[in-house]
């Protein structure tokens, strides 16, 4: 678990606004669920056998009730579009969320304790339309935010049938083979055989290497959900590659399944950005109507470490310098108009030197040092210093407020229209 420094929190703040502004740009609403949700929600959406609900979960029970941290926000968005039965008023709904999530996991680069995830789900669609702009948002997003080698992985696990049925065939190939199986698949083979499919083992691989493929088991509605999503991700224009391989952690999904990488450089084996897919029957299994659904998450972290955007770390705009004891109450004033203005500012109160003050301007990253002594207090005048610009002016106070508001505002101005992918590396803001 980490702390987050202010430093960084630019960043972050970045990479929320631009994924909020998408979210609203494609017509989806936030909402905000519970951090603890009953232990039992996770385990019948997220599926006993998965690694999340065996090994990761923190659970604890509190007066007899079995409560958890929730390790994924799915379960929880589900949870509440079925207990405030949303459906009989929407035909479709489209729900965006942020915020931690909590799994017990081995930390390592990119994958922590409390992690955030960015995700989104769309109630009420069978796609495959909606399947394939989903994926089409996520890689302008990731554009958006400069990450480079961004590829996108896509599969269909079918239909309930499909899985019993590719099931059994891959149970009935590697029942023979189960000596030579990690001792973990070995296990998996009787609670959740298809997750063997992308276990990193060598053994496993092997084992695999000449099984069953699960396209072959597609039925027909499938074959066309499927076909129709790459042509919908061709018409997009979004470049992806069909994995037949992928199956991804969670028990839940049905037919489209997606991951999306990016920064390989930066992340090595643990460069998946997003992960997301169809989860059919999920609201009826947990007590709802039946509706179909689709979503994914992302994880914040990683996608900073991805990400080749950088954000400006500067704390003020602007300092006040009060030069002696009589300027501090006009200083407080000055600083109090100039922030009703739009202007970021500090007023040095400590009583220091100009010298130290315009180091503390520095280090604040200011761009301009309002100077006031008694003279300018008794002239009615400011000195503005600009640093950026090394100039220093005398102005009268009301000319020199509106000058300076006028300079910063066109500077940001021309921070703002620039195109995302321009600032690829630079400061943007
Ligand atoms: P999942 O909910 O397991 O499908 O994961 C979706 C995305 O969340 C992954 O692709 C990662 O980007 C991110 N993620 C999952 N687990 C962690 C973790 N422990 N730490 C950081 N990010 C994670």
């Amino acid at each position: 678990m980490n702390d987050v420094l202010p430093d960084e929190v630019g960043r972050w703040q970045r990479v929320e606004q631009v994924y909020a502004r998408t979210m609203s740009l494609y017509g989806y609403r936030e909402v905000r669920t519970p951090y603890v949700e009953p232990t039992g929600l996770f385990v019948r959406a997220i599926g006993e056998t998965t690694d999340v609900v065996e090994k990761e979960m923190y659970s604890f029970v509190h007066h007899d009730e079995p409560l958890t941290l929730r390790p994924e926000g799915t379960a929880g968005a589900a949870r509440a579009f079925i207990e405030h039965n949303v459906s009989s008023r929407e035909p479709v709904t489209r729900w965006w969320y942020a915020g931690p999530m909590f799994r017990a996991e081995r930390p390592q680069r990119g994958r922590y304790r409390q992690f955030y995830q960015l995700g989104a789900e769309i109630f009420g669609d069978p796609g495959p339309g909606c399947d394939a702009e989903m994926i089409g948002m996520l890689v302008g997003f990731l554009r958006e935010l400069c990450v480079p080698d961004v590829q996108v992985l896509v599969n269909s696990l079918g239909g309930p049938d499909t899985r019993t049925r590719y099931r059994e065939a891959l149970v009935a190939h590697l029942t023979p083979r189960a000596a030579s199986l990690s001792p973990d698949s070995q296990r998996r083979l009787q609670t959740n055989p298809l997750r063997i499919l992308d276990s990193k083992d060598e053994r496993d691989q092997s084992a695999v290497a000449d099984a069953p493929g699960l396209h072959d088991f597609l039925d027909a509605g499938d074959r066309e959900h499927f076909q129709k999503l790459r042509e919908l991700l061709d018409a997009l224009g979004t470049p992806y590659t069909v994995e037949p391989r992928l199956v991804r952690g969670l028990d839940y999904y049905s037919r489209t399944l997606f991951e999306i990488k990016g920064a390989h450089d930066k992340l090595g084996a643990g460069d998946t950005l997003v992960g997301g897919g169809r989860y059919d029957r999920m609201v009826a299994d947990l007590g709802g109507p039946q509706v179909p659904a689709i979503g994914f998450a992302a994880g914040l972290e990683r996608l900073l470490i991805a990400s080749e955007l950088a954000v400006s770390s500067r704390a003020v705009d602007a300092l006040v310098a009060p030069i002696g004891p009589e300027a501090l109450g006009p200083a407080l004033v000055l600083a109090r108009d100039l922030r009703a203005e739009g202007i970021r500012c500090e007023v040095d109160t400590r009583g220091s030197s100009l010298k130290s003050q315009l180091r503390r301007a520095n280090t604040l990253g200011a761009r301009v040092v309002f100077i006031l002594g008694k003279t300018e207090i008794d002239q009615g005048v400011v000195q503005v210093k600009d640093l950026d610009g090394h100039t220093q002016d005398t102005l009268a106070r009301a000319q020199a407020i509106r000058i300076v508001v006028d300079r910063l505002m066109a500077a940001s101005r021309s921070v703002d229209s620039r195109p995302p992918t321009a600032g690829n590396g630079k400061e943007t803001s």
